[in-house]
């Protein structure tokens, strides 16, 4: 049987990597594509470039979206999705993040699938595979450290761009590769992992684990531990989660064990990556101060690409929007829109303050 796909966001990291796997697998027919920006006629029956995609969709009448969208900007595909009972292979990680319960609330209605595409949250799927939160302690997500694991506060104070953009394990887009430079892309996947799962807070832990192999592990209340392991390829999770639940072959090598592989994990450094700690924070208070955690976020590193914003500034830009927010849960969609933007108003005039410009020593400049 062939299962039709709808890839929104398909230039993209992800994106390109999906028409691999599409590409490679007969069963799977690409029914509709779209970008934010750029052109790309031909490359299925139905595209569109930029606007809203739910037309799109629902001409397509996919079986399976894959929402490949960076940012709070693939919100309305999550939704499409979710209300519809269509399944949802989802990497756009910041709309589950932002929409919470709502989202939540729309696939408890329909019925969909909801597949993570995010590495550590298909291995920790699959882990589960279905078992009752009540069996489960604790879940473990990894996290790489970034290119500056193990750098002091004081060494990150003049991290460029370029720097940040350098990732040591995984070539990703430059939106959630500079989230891997701060731990914010941890602290995200910290509140989709809640969501997803149905696991409070304290029952998700975060640890470092530079190579990258193993992505998540999953303890059991009768002390065992499963772990999901593989070299860092998006195309496993992507293939897992159009193919489920069939686990198609990828051309992603088995793990060379043999070969001297050594498993090493720490604890994440809170105090050089605060945006660990206050996703956490934003996760806990619940409501929407992880749509403003996300808002703040996607303001922030978008002032710090554009060298408007030092690297520490993300996080402080971070915490004075959340500590300036209501949070109040939204009731729908109009108020988590007024709430996302809201968070996003507050990030940008807390930029533009001369207490966050003061911070900001231009390249060059001395250090104090
Ligand atoms: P990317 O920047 O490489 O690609 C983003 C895609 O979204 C492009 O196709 C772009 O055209 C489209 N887009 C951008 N802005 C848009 C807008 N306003 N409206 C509609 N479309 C828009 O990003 P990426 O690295 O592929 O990441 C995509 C998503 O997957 C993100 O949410 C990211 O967190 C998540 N993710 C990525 C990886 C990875 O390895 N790249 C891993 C896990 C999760
Ligand atoms: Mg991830």
């Amino acid at each position: 049987m062939t299962k039709r796909v709808a890839l929104i966001g398909a230039t993209g990291s992800i994106g390109r990597q999906a028409l691999e796997i599409v590409g490679a697998h007969p069963s799977l027919e690409l029914v509709a594509a779209a970008s934010g920006s750029t052109r790309i006629d031909g490359l299925a029956p139905l595209t569109q470039v930029g606007g809203d995609f739910t037309e799109l969709l629902e001409r397509a009448e996919p079986d399976v979206v894959l929402n490949a969208v960076v940012g709070f900007a693939g919100l309305p595909v999550t939704l499409w999705a979710l209300e519809r009972g269509v399944d949802l292979a989802l990497a756009n990680k910041e709309s589950l993040v932002a929409a919470g319960e709502l989202a939540l609330a729309a696939r408890a209605r329909a019925g969909g699938l909801l597949l993570p595409v995010d590495s550590e949250h298909s291995a920790a799927f699959q882990c589960l595979d279905g078992r009752s939160p009540s069996q489960v302690d604790s879940l473990v997500l990894t996290a790489s450290g970034g290119p500056f694991r193990g750098r002091t506060r004081d060494e990150l104070t003049d991290v460029t761009p370029e720097e940040a953009l350098a990732h040591p394990t995984w070539s990703m887009g430059p939106k959630i590769t500079i989230d891997s430079a701060t731990l914010a892309n941890k602290g995200l996947e910290l509140i989709e992992a809640h969501f997803l799962f149905d696991l409070p807070y304290d029952r998700i832990e975060v640890v470092v684990h530079p190579a990258s192999v193993v992505h998540a592990l999953v303890r059991f209340r009768d002390g065992a531990a499963l772990a999901h392991l593989g070299y860092p390829d998006m195309r496993v999770p992507i293939s897992y989660a159009l193919t489920y639940p069939e686990r198609a072959a990828t051309p992603v090598p088995a793990l060379d064990l043999a070969g001297g592989l050594t498993l090493e994990f720490h604890a994440p450094d809170l105090e050089s990556f605060p945006l660990l700690a206050l996703a956490r924070r934003a996760g806990e208070l619940g409501g929407t101060y992880p749509c403003a955690y996300n808002a703040a976020n996607e303001v922030a590193v978008g002032a710090f690409l554009e060298g408007r914003l030092p690297f520490l500034g993300i996080a402080d830009a971070v915490e004075e929007t959340i500590a300036a927010v209501d949070g109040a849960a939204a009731r729908d969609l109009e108020e988590l829109l007024e709430a996302d933007a809201a968070a996003r108003q507050l990030a940008r005039e807390r930029l533009a303050t001369p207490a966050s410009a003061s911070a900001f020593r231009p390249e060059g400049a001395e250090s104090a």
